[in-house]
C-alpha cells in the first residue's frame, strides 16, 4: 500500500511517500520512498474568515484553495513527473494521510475524511486558526489532485489525549466554559503516541503494563503521562501555550498578568497572542533566541540571561514532570524526544539529576554518545530513561494503514 503523508505546519508543508507491504506495518520506521518540503502559510483573506467565523461558523465552501493548490500540486507532481519520479502515475497512491492539529473532543481517533469531517475541522478553525485552516486546505487540494475516490485520512494531534479523565481535562472555570468547548485538549499526540509505544518495544515490555512520561521537547514542548498505552494527563491544554516553557511560547503563567496587561498596558488580543506565542519562552527570558542551541552556546560564553533562560526551562520541566508523575502514580520510563530532547545531553542530565530521588540513574557515557532509540539509564536505575527519535510521519502512515485494514 502506497501512502502519501501530508504534514502541514504553520510555515512548512512536508510530504512523504511510504509503502507498506504485508498485512502488518513494521514496528520500527522504514525510510520513506520519497520526501519533499515546501514553504506555505497564512494567506490574505483570513481576517474576513475570522470575522465570519465569529458570527457563526465558516462554510467550508467559502475557503479558497488556490494558494495551497499552487504549493501542493507542483510539489506532488514531482512524484510522477520529471527525472526524480518514483511513481508511474498518481493512480498508484492508495490513501492520503493528513496531520490535523485540532480534532476537538469529538475526534477520539484517526478518521476517514468525509464532507462532515471536513466541516467539523473547519468549525475547529476557531480553536487552532493557523493549523486547522491550512490542513483543511491540504485536504481540499489533495482531493483536487487525486479525486474523491482516493481515501483521505485525518490523524489528529489531540486524539491521543481524549483518553484523559475528565478531572484532568476540565478547567476550574465557570460551567459555561466546558459547554463552549473550553477544556484541556493537549497536543503533540501523534508524537506522544508513537514514542510511548516505541518505548515499550525498546524495553521489550507490554505497553499495557507500562507507566511512561514522554517529554516532547522541540520548538514546542509538552509532556504526556501514559499509562497502559493511554494518555492520562498532558501539559498543553486548550491551546499549545499551556504547560512547559518553550522556544518562544511562555507556557503556563499567572492569568492575572494578562488582566494587568489589558487594564494597564492597553494590550489587545492580537498583541497578547503575539507576546505569548512569539516573544516569550527561551527567547523572551534570554533576549537572544528561542533556539536551544544558541541559548546553550551563549550560556557557555558566560551570558547570564541565557543561563537564566536555561535554568527556568529546566526548572519548569522538572516541576511539570513532577505533576505527570503524580497523575501516573509512579514511573517506569522517562522518554526524551524532539529537537532538544534528542540532542541536548545537558538538558537530559540536569533533569535526571533532579529526579535522582526516584532512584533514577543516568549512564553519563550513554547520555553524551548521541543516543537514538536507546535506553540511557544505568543498569541499576529504578526508572528507565530513553531517547527516542520521534517519527510523526511514520505514525500517520501507520494509522492510515491500520484504518484501511479495518475497512475504514
Ligand atoms: P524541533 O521543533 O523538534 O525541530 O526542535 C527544535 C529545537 O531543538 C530547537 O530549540 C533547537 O535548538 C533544538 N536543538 C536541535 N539540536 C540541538 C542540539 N544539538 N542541542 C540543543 N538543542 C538542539
Amino acid at each position: 500500500m502506497k501512502i502519501l503523508v501530508l504534514n502541514g505546519g504553520s510555515s512548512t508543508l512536508k510530504a512523504l511517500l511510504c509503502e507498506f507491504t504485508g498485512p502488518r506495518p513494521p514496528e520500527s520506521p522504514q525510510p520513506p520512498l520519497w520526501e519533499a518540503h515546501a514553504e506555505w502559510g497564512w494567506r490574505p483573506g483570513l481576517a474576513e474568515l475570522r470575522a465570519k467565523n465569529a458570527c457563526g461558523g465558516i462554510d467550508e465552501r467559502e475557503i479558497p484553495i488556490d494558494a495551497s493548490s499552487a504549493v501542493i500540486e507542483p510539489l506532488l507532481a514531482a512524484l510522477w513527473e520529471g527525472p526524480a519520479r518514483v511513481l508511474q502515475s498518481r493512480g498508484e497512491i492508495e490513501v492520503v494521510g493528513h496531520r490535523v492539529v485540532h480534532g476537538g473532543h469529538a475526534f477520539t481517533e484517526t478518521t476517514r475524511v468525509t464532507a462532515e469531517v471536513r466541516a467539523a475541522i473547519a468549525r475547529l478553525v476557531e480553536f487552532a486558526p493557523e493549523h486547522n485552516r491550512l490542513e483543511l486546505e491540504a485536504i481540499l487540494a489533495a482531493e483536487a489532485v487525486f479525486g474523491e475516490a482516493v481515501p483521505q485520512v485525518a490523524v489528529f494531534d489531540t486524539a491521543f489525549h481524549t483518553s484523559m479523565p475528565e478531572k484532568a481535562a476540565v478547567y476550574p472555570g465557570p460551567r459555561e466554559w466546558l459547554d463552549a468547548g473550553i477544556r484541556r485538549y493537549g497536543f503533540h499526540g501523534i508524537s506522544h503516541q508513537y514514542t510511548s509505544r516505541r518505548a515499550a518495544e525498546i524495553l521489550g515490555r507490554d505497553p499495557a503494563s507500562l507507566r511512561v512520561i514522554t517529554c516532547h521537547l522541540g520548538n514546542g514542548c509538552s509532556l504526556a503521562a501514559v499509562r497502559g498505552g493511554r494518555s492520562v494527563d498532558t501539559t498543553m491544554g486548550f491551546t499549545p501555550i499551556e504547560g512547559l516553557m518553550m522556544g518562544t511560547r511562555s507556557g503556563s503563567i499567572d492569568p492575572g498578568i494578562l488582566i494587568y496587561l489589558v487594564r494597564h498596558r492597553g494590550f489587545r488580543a492580537d498583541q497578547l497572542d503575539h507576546t505569548l506565542n512569539k516573544e516569550s519562552g527561551l527567547k523572551g527570558v534570554s533576549g537572544i533566541s528561542g533556539d536551544m542551541r544558541e541559548i546553550q552556546a551563549a550560556m557557555e560564553a558566560g551570558n547570564p540571561r541565557a543561563r537564566l533562560a536555561f535554568e527556568v526551562f529546566v526548572h519548569r520541566l522538572c516541576r511539570e514532570i513532577g505533576g505527570m508523575l503524580a497523575s501516573l502514580g509512579g514511573l517506569d520510563a522517562l522518554v526524551f524526544t524532539a529537537g532538544i530532547g534528542e540532542n541536548s545531553p545537558l538538558v537530559r542530565e540536569q533533569v535526571c539529576r533532579q529526579l535522582e530521588f526516584l532512584g533514577l540513574k543516568l549512564d553519563p557515557q550513554k547520555n553524551v554518545a548521541s543516543p537514538r532509540d536507546e535506553d540511557i539509564a544505568a543498569p541499576d536505575s529504578g526508572v528507565r530513561v530513553l531517547v527516542i527519535h520521534t517519527e510523526e510521519d511514520w505514525e500517520i502512515a501507520r494509522e492510515c494503514h491500520r484504518l484501511a485494514l479495518a475497512g475504514w
